[in-house]
C-alpha cells in the first residue's frame, strides 16, 4: 500500500508546535561574505588539450564559485563534463564552440551542486511505501496517533505488519505498547521514532518476536522494562533489530524504486552528489550498483557500509569496491550510540541510558584498526561525548600503527563534543559531517536530555571551523523531514529550535560559510575536492541554477527557495517548470 503524503511544510510544523516564527526574527541579516574579484583571468585547466571549446556556456549570471577566494564570476564555460572556465560573459562567450548552447541566466545565482554528505538516500522513498507515515499536521499526540494507526490497521489483513514511524508528540516523548494495542488488537506494528533510533512495539509483535519479561537486553541497546514486563519500546538499532527482523522484508525492487524516487526529489532541490552513510545489507549497496550500471543514476553517490554486529564483519570481504564515476564504495560506518535518550556520555544525563556504548570499546578499536588497514574511510555515528572520545581514540590508535596518509576519517553528527575533542579532529584531520537542521526539530529535546551547561557545546560548527576542522553539512533524512540543502543551509545559519529558541549563537554560519560546508567541504569530506565542489575550470559541471538569489534570502525565505536548474557533468537533471 502507499501513502503519498506530500513533503511537509514548514508552515505544518510551525502551527504544530503553536511557535509563529516572525519574519522580523529570522530576517538576522544578509551574513553574505563573498569577495567579488573583477574579471578573473579565466584560468584554463591543463586537463583540457589545447583548442577546446565549450559546447554549453552560462553568462549574464551571478556564479557565486565558493573557491578559496569567494570568487564572483559572471559566467560559467562548459566542455563536455567539465567546466572549461569561468570568468565575465565577454571571455566565456570566445570560449564557445560554434553552435554552442547558451543559457542567459538573467542574472540569476548559480553556485556549485549541492552534496550531501550524510543521508539515507535509499530510505528516503520508503518513509511513503513501506513505512507509514505517522507525522504532523495528522499525528501531533497519543489521541491523533491512535486515530492514524486504526486507519492503517484496517487496511491491513489480520496479522500483516504494520510498519510506521512518527515525529513529535505532544504529550508523551515515547509511546508504550499500551498506547498501540487498544486499535490494534490483531495486527503486529513496529512505529519508529522519525530519528531512527528508537521504537515502539505493540504486544501482537512482542508475541511474534518472542520478547517476554525474561528477554534480555542485546549488548548496545535496551529492551526497556517495567515491573518487570516489557513496555514495548526499543532503544537503539540492536535491540530494535530484536523485533524487526520478524517484519516484512524490504524487497529488492522496493529499494531501486526509493532510490529512483529520491534521486528525482534530491536533484529537484540542488544536490547532485550524496553519501548514503547507512547502507545495512549488501543487497542494498547492489541495488545502487545495478541501478548505475542500467544508467539510471545521474546523481553522484559514495556509498558507506554499516557494521552493526560484530557478525557484520563477514561482509568486509564480500563488498565489492565499485567505483563507476557515478556510484562509489568509499568505505564503513559505525553507530556507537543512539540518539538523544541514548547518546553515550561522559557525565549522566536525563535520557534512558548515558554509558552505553553499542560495541565493546575493544573490539570497537581493534575492529577500526583492521579496517584502517584496508585503506578506505571509515564513518562513526556519535552523539554523545564519550562516543565521540571513544572514535578519536579509535582513530588515533589506528592511524599511529598505520600511518597511512590522509585517511579522513569521519565524525557522524557529533551532537556533544569536548573542547580536547576539537584539537584532536584537527591533529587527525577527521572530518565533522553534521546536521544543523536537528537544532529544529531535536535540539529542544537535547536540552531536557543534556542540561543547559552542556548545550553550549552541541554541535560547535563555528569552534570547528575556526580551528581547521574540516566541516561538512547535511540533512541525515530521512531522519528528520528537511531533505532538502535549503533547510540545512538555514539551519546552520540560525540554529532556532521549533521553540524559537537558539542553541549556540555564536556558532552560526554566514551563508558564504554553509554554502561552502554544504559544497566543497561536503566533496572534501568523499576526497574528492580536486574534482568538484567548487566552480573551477577543470572541475566537474556539477552545477545549480537557483530561483532567487540565496545569498540575499533571509533564513526563512532560504529555506522555502527554489531551484530552477540543476546540472550534473554538464547535463540538466532538473528544471523547475514555471
Ligand atoms: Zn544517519
Amino acid at each position: 500500500m502507499s501513502h503519498n503524503h506530500s513533503p511537509l511544510s514548514r508552515r505544518d510544523f510551525l502551527k504544530m508546535a503553536g511557535a509563529a516564527l516572525g519574519g522580523a526574527v529570522l530576517a538576522c541579516g544578509r551574513g553574505v561574505e563573498l569577495t567579488t574579484v573583477p574579471a578573473p583571468t579565466v584560468p584554463i585547466a591543463p586537463t583540457f588539450p589545447a583548442g577546446t571549446m565549450a559546447n554549453l556556456i552560462l553568462t549574464n549570471g551571478n556564479v557565486l564559485t565558493v573557491d578559496d577566494a569567494n570568487t564572483v564570476a559572471q559566467a560559467v564555460a562548459i566542455a563536455g563534463d567539465k567546466i572549461l572556465a569561468t570568468g565575465t560573459d565577454e571571455a566565456v562567450r570566445a570560449m564557445a564552440a560554434p553552435g554552442a548552447r547558451e543559457i542567459d541566466l538573467q542574472g540569476r545565482t548559480v553556485t556549485p551542486g549541492l552534496i550531501d554528505p550524510h543521508l539515507h538516500f535509499r530510505a528516503v522513498g520508503l518513509n511513503n511505501t513501506y513505512y507509514v507515515p505517522f507525522i504532523l499536521p495528522d499525528v501531533k499526540d497519543v489521541a491523533s496517533l491512535q486515530y492514524a494507526l486504526a486507519d492503517a490497521v484496517r487496511g491491513k489483513q489480520p496479522g500483516e505488519w504494520v510498519m510506521g514511524y512518527y515525529m513529535i508528540l505532544a504529550d508523551k516523548s515515547i509511546p508504550t505498547k499500551e498506547d498501540l494495542d487498544p486499535v490494534s488488537p490483531d495486527n503486529p506494528v513496529f512505529i519508529m521514532h522519525i530519528g531512527g533510533h528508537w521504537g515502539t512495539a505493540n504486544s501482537v509483535a512482542l508475541q511474534i518476536a518472542d520478547v517476554t519479561a525474561s528477554t534480555p537486553s542485546p549488548q548496545g541497546g535496551i529492551i526497556e522494562k517495567k515491573n518487570g514486563e516489557p513496555t514495548g519500546v526499543f532503544y537503539n538499532h540492536r535491540a530494535m533489530d530484536v523485533v524487526r527482523r520478524f517484519a516484512p522484508p524490504i524487497t529488492a525492487d522496493m529499494i531501486k524504486q526509493s532510490i529512483l524516487d529520491t534521486q528525482t526529489l534530491m536533484a529537484s532541490v540542488g544536490v547532485t552528489t550524496f553519501h548514503d552513510n547507512n547502507i545495512r545489507a549488501l543487497e542494498d549497496l547492489r541495488a545502487y550498483q545495478e541501478l548505475s550500471q542500467e544508467g539510471k543514476l545521474f546523481l553522484r553517490n559514495d556509498l558507506y557500509l554499516t557494521l552493526e554486529w560484530p557478525s557484520d564483519l563477514e561482509k568486509v570481504d564480500q563488498v565489492e569496491h565499485i567505483d563507476d564515476g557515478v556510484t562509489r564504495f568509499r568505505g564503513f560506518k559505525f553507530l556507537i550510540d543512539g540518539q538523544g535518550p541514548t547518546a553515550y556520555c561522559h557525565e549522566p544525563h536525563n535520557g534512558a541510558e548515558w554509558r552505553l556504548p553499542t560495541w565493546d570499546p575493544k573490539m570497537f578499536k581493534d575492529t577500526i584498526r583492521s579496517l584502517h588497514d584496508t585503506g578506505l574511510q571509515i564513518c562513526v555515528h556519535c552523539v554523545g561525548d564519550a562516543a565521540a572520545d571513544l572514535a578519536l581514540e579509535a582513530y588515533e590508535a589506528a592511524m599511529n600503527a598505520n600511518p597511512r596518509s590522509d585517511p579522513r576519517h569521519r565524525l557522524e553528527h557529533a551532537i556533544l563534543t569536548t573542547a580536547q575533542a576539537t584539537q584532536t579532529m584537527k591533529d587527525l584531520g577527521v572530518v565533522v559531517s553534521t546536521q544543523p537542521a536537528f537544532i529544529y526539530l531535536f535540539g529542544e529535546g537535547w536540552n531536557y536530555i543534556f542540561g543547559a551547561e552542556r548545550m553550549e557545546r552541541v554541535m560547535v560548527t563555528k569552534e570547528w571551523m575556526q580551528s581547521g576542522v574540516h566541516v561538512a553539512i547535511g540533512s541525515d533524512a530521512p531522519s528528520t523531514p528537511f531533505y532538502q540543502p535549503q533547510a540545512t543551509l538555514a539551519g546552520a545559519m540560525t540554529r532556532y529550535t521549533f521553540k524559537q529558541n537558539v542553541i549556540g549563537s555564536d556558532q552560526t554560519f554566514t551563508f558564504a560559510e554553509a554554502l561552502r560546508a554544504h559544497t566543497y567541504e561536503g566533496a572534501y569530506s568523499g576526497h574528492q575536492e580536486h574534482i568538484k565542489g567548487t566552480l573551477e575550470a577543470g572541475k566537474l559541471a556539477d552545477i545549480v541554477v537557483w530561483t532567487g538569489d540565496p545569498s540575499l534570502l533571509s533564513p526563512e525565505d532560504l529555506f522555502s527557495s527554489t531551484v530552477d536548474l540543476t546540472l550534473v557533468g554538464g547535463k540538466i537533471v532538473y528544471e523547475r517548470s514555471s
